[in-house]
């Protein structure tokens, strides 16, 4: 099945019982037994629930794995991964992570002993040089947030292995149409599914796959336990936004293609950051390891107050945090996503006060980038 039918076909079609075309909302907590300890399928909804099973069926399908897992938020699903490691454990992760990943592991996991180091992992050579006795995982996001660095999967996950740590991918801004990490040696993927496979700026979940029975278990273990799943209203909104994640995700990055474009000759713009450009430096590797480049893209134009004017000026980018939707929006990092940031750190790397990003959507051209135009008449 090509990717396309695979976000409509897999997964669980339907419903068994009715033959109804779409999973119905199982608004339920708990399920009547046939004799005590004698359930027919399902017991209590924290441990399982048909219209989240069919979530969990769609993302374990998509991402190519053998078990997928829902949660009640991206940080949800990454708190629960944390959790498969224990007091005095060390974690490598991506730099520039997402900031609420940032600071879940020095705000919160630090006081519970797990300890953290952020390299620069869009260099393979620097994670060898950070492996010590205790690291037991290697936490990437490609392409990263804000300024669309992007790591070699197969090469880290590589280098990973053969200290025996586990490879984790924050696949939120490839989604699976584009990156697969699991087929490129990647342990466990996981996703803010707020963004692209919900796209319509309605629901907060995440998502995670894995590979392995073993840690499967584990994490259903740790799900079950810590109870941070997703509802099935939830659940049934993302089967829904899931369903067009392939024409979306294709119509994002035609939009962009153009975006960047126009925003590489413009005079005010000092510089773009998007892996489809030939100048970005790992363009060669996100070539190979994503079948599309996605619809993120950053740009420099020198100061907080030129970024603040074009923000003012801009009709059909909409101020917000979060990305991934229908409609275009924007954000400076420096204020917003990243404020979370000690201002030192973002300096160091490189996400400047002139910073904008884009989560470029799905409306006509002509218009996003006349609006952009009118906005940088600086
Ligand atoms: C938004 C985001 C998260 C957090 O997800 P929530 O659903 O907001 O909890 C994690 N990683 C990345 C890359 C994100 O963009």
């Amino acid at each position: 099945m090509k990717k396309k039918t695979k976000l409509i076909h897999g997964g669980i079609f339907g419903d068994e019982h009715t033959g109804a075309v779409s999973v119905p909302i199982y608004q339920v907590s708990t399920y009547k037994q046939d004799g005590p300890g004698r359930p027919k399928g399902y017991e209590y909804s924290r441990t399982g629930n048909p219209t989240r099973h069919a979530l969990e069926e769609l993302i374990k399908d998509v991402e190519e794995g053998d078990r997928g897992f829902a949660f009640s938020s991206g940080m949800a699903a990454m708190s629960a991964i944390m959790m498969l490691f224990s007091q005095g454990d060390h974690i490598l992760l991506t730099d520039d992570v997402y900031g609420g990943s940032f600071r879940l592991m020095t705000k919160v996991l630090n006081r519970f002993g797990l300890e953290a180091t952020f390299i620069d992992t869009s260099n393979l050579g620097n994670i060898e040089k950070e492996i010590k006795g205790n690291t037991k995982a290697l936490f990437l996001e490609t392409p990263t947030n804000p300024l669309l660095k992007v790591t070699d999967i197969a090469g880290a996950a590589s280098v990973a292995k053969q200290f025996g740590l586990l490879t984790i991918v924050d696949n939120t801004f490839s989604t699976p149409y584009w990156q697969n990490p699991l087929t490129l040696g990647a342990d466990i993927v996981l996703h803010s599914a707020t963004k692209f496979l919900g796209g319509h700026s309605d629901v907060v979940a995440g998502l995670a796959a894995v590979n392995d029975k073993i840690i499967g278990d584990k994490l259903h273990f740790i799900q079950n336990s810590t109870g941070g799943v997703l509802g099935p209203q939830d659940s049934w909104l993302l089967l829904r936004g899931m369903k067009t994640l392939g024409i979306r995700m294709e119509e994002h990055e035609q939009n962009t293609k153009e975006i960047v474009k126009f925003l590489e000759r413009h005079k005010h713009v000092l510089k773009v950051y998007y892996p489809g450009l030939k100048h970005h430096p790992n363009h060669e590797i996100a070539k190979r390891q994503a079948r599309g480049f996605g619809s993120m893209v950053s740009f420099d134009v020198g100061s907080e107050e030129k970024a603040e004017e074009v923000l003012r000026r801009l009709n059909y980018f909409t101020l917000a945090e979060s990305l991934g939707a229908v409609e275009s929006l924007i954000s400076i990092p420096a204020l917003m996503t990243h404020a979370s940031i000690p201002a030192a750190r973002r300096k160091e790397l490189g996400i400047t006060d002139g910073l904008i990003r884009l989560s470029v959507g799905i409306e006509d051209i002509e218009d996003l980038i006349g609006d952009l135009e009118q906005a940088l008449k600086l």
